[in-house]
């Protein structure tokens, strides 16, 4: 009763800070702007089911790939032994899915194995990191703490893994020690058990309580700090796929103020009667983080800074300024940093900061080719250019800010129906002396 009472009191401070943050998060949600509308809830089904689950996107790079889509495998097999262990804490119970028989078997063998697996995958993982030149890993928006924060989400992943074989191969060499029946199967853990068998059945009781409240304690410290973490993606990378902007790729979508703005030129009355003369004046594209969509933040929270976006983008690979992976990223940071004042002061409050400028130059944004490598890289389907194009928008609709290129372009097209220099009535003087007959 005493371990339910405690249990039940750590779960609760769990709950209680995990809330916070959720209403935090909400609470930044709610400055963003609307996006696309989700429907086709099949298709979308279908989406996640191939690229979030099947890892079908990270297995373009086959070998490191496949040790990724292990340890996410691994965490959702893992995830119901973690289940079973808060039923078991809250009721006081044994091993609560004991009772599905065969498939119990099945579940607790295969997150033994995985528990390994995930455990080899990590201090891989921790090695890349610390003793290799991975250049994926690197660039400007890759400080030291970003670094520090996936090496301390990975060595609680590796920790979490060998409190759960260490509660394993007790349990396994209690049960042994004292005659009782084995719940489940530990194909690697049995071998652990081997190792402790000379040890009391009083030591590996208490090493098998060291280890389940080690492991779920783990859970839930790592639960509170994925939110401020890039390994926030644990949780977030499903739902971000499943979300996934179904158009294709590189399709630009209509601005509703846009639209607004052309039917009240076309017919006054009728725009009036949608959209009241005295609402305020939208902005066009995107300066700050009050002006990116829902799914721009979800996508921020989302990123795992893999970097392989970055790594394909053939702007930044010919040495230009420009790191989709940084845009992602300087979406979350300028939400953390304005978010809070947002929520307190409604979406008026300026810090006399904004996301362009002091976090993405105008020479990153023209950089882009919208060439759409990015978005067809990233394995949780987020789209980098639709913002970059948003932020574009800004600049040329509020602020008559582009390139002298660009804005040649503009004119010509102004002037003369079409991108180049000349008069439309020249555009057939090509075909002058061709002899060309007439047809009527
Ligand atoms: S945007 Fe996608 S590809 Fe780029 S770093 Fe984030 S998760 Fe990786
Ligand atoms: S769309 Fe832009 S950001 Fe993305 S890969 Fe192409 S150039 Fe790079």
């Amino acid at each position: 009763m005493s371990k339910q009472i405690v249990f039940g009191l750590v779960l609760l401070l769990t709950i209680g800070v995990f809330s916070f943050t959720i209403f935090r998060l909400i609470g930044f949600f709610r400055q963003t702007r609307a996006a696309f509308p989700i429907r086709n809830f099949g298709k979308r089904f279908m989406v996640m089911l191939d690229v979030a689950f099947g890892q079908t996107k990270i297995f373009r790079r086959p070998v490191i790939g496949l040790f990724h889509a292990l340890v996410f495998w691994g965490f959702c097999v893992i995830l119901i032994g973690s289940i079973e262990m808060i039923t078991d804490g809250i009721f006081g119970t044994e091993r609560a899915l004991k009772f599905l028989g065969p498939l119990y078997n099945i579940i607790i063998a295969s997150g033994d194995i995985f528990a390994l697996i995930v455990a080899v995958s990590i201090i891989i993982f921790l090695a890349r990191r610390l003793f290799f030149h991975i250049k994926r890993f690197e660039g400007i928006e890759m400080k030291p703490s970003t670094h520090i924060d996936a090496n301390i989400a990975l060595t609680m992943i590796l920790l979490l893994m060998l409190s759960l074989q260490g509660m394993n191969s007790a349990y396994y060499a209690h049960q042994i020690a004292t005659n009782n029946l084995i719940e489940g199967n530990y194909p690697f853990s049995a071998f652990f058990a081997d190792l402790l068998s000379g040890i009391s059945s009083g030591t590996l009781k208490i090493l098998y309580e060291v280890c389940w409240w080690t492991h779920i304690i783990l859970i839930f410290i790592f639960a509170n700090m994925l939110p401020y973490s890039k390994h926030f993606h644990v949780f977030m990378s499903v739902p971000n796929v499943f979300l996934t902007r179904l158009e294709p790729l590189g399709k630009l979508t209509n601005m509703d103020s846009i639209t607004r703005e052309v039917k009240i030129m076309l017919n006054p009355d009728t725009a009036f009667a949608a959209q009241p003369a005295d609402a305020p004046v939208e902005r066009f594209g995107v300066k700050d983080v009050e002006d990116v969509t829902w799914k721009n933040y979800f996508d921020s929270l989302a990123c795992t800074q893999c970097g392989r976006c970055t790594s394909v983008c053939p702007a930044n690979i010919t040495g230009k300024k420009l790191s989709p992976r940084k845009i992602i990223m300087d979406v979350r940071a300028r939400m953390n940093e304005k978010g809070p004042g947002l929520v307190k002061n409604g979406k008026q409050y300026s810090d006399n900061k904004s996301l362009l400028r002091d976090y993405i130059s105008e020479e990153e944004l023209w950089a882009c080719t919208t060439c759409n490598a990015c978005a067809k890289e990233c394995p949780i389907n987020i789209n980098h250019p639709t913002l970059i194009v948003d932020m574009r928008r800004f600049l040329v609709m509020e602020e008559a800010s582009a390139p002298g290129e660009i804005k040649a372009i503009f004119s010509n097209i102004e002037n003369n129906g079409a991108p180049w220099q000349f008069s439309p009535e020249d555009r057939l003087l090509w075909a002058k002396d061709l002899e060309i007959k007439e047809t009527k």
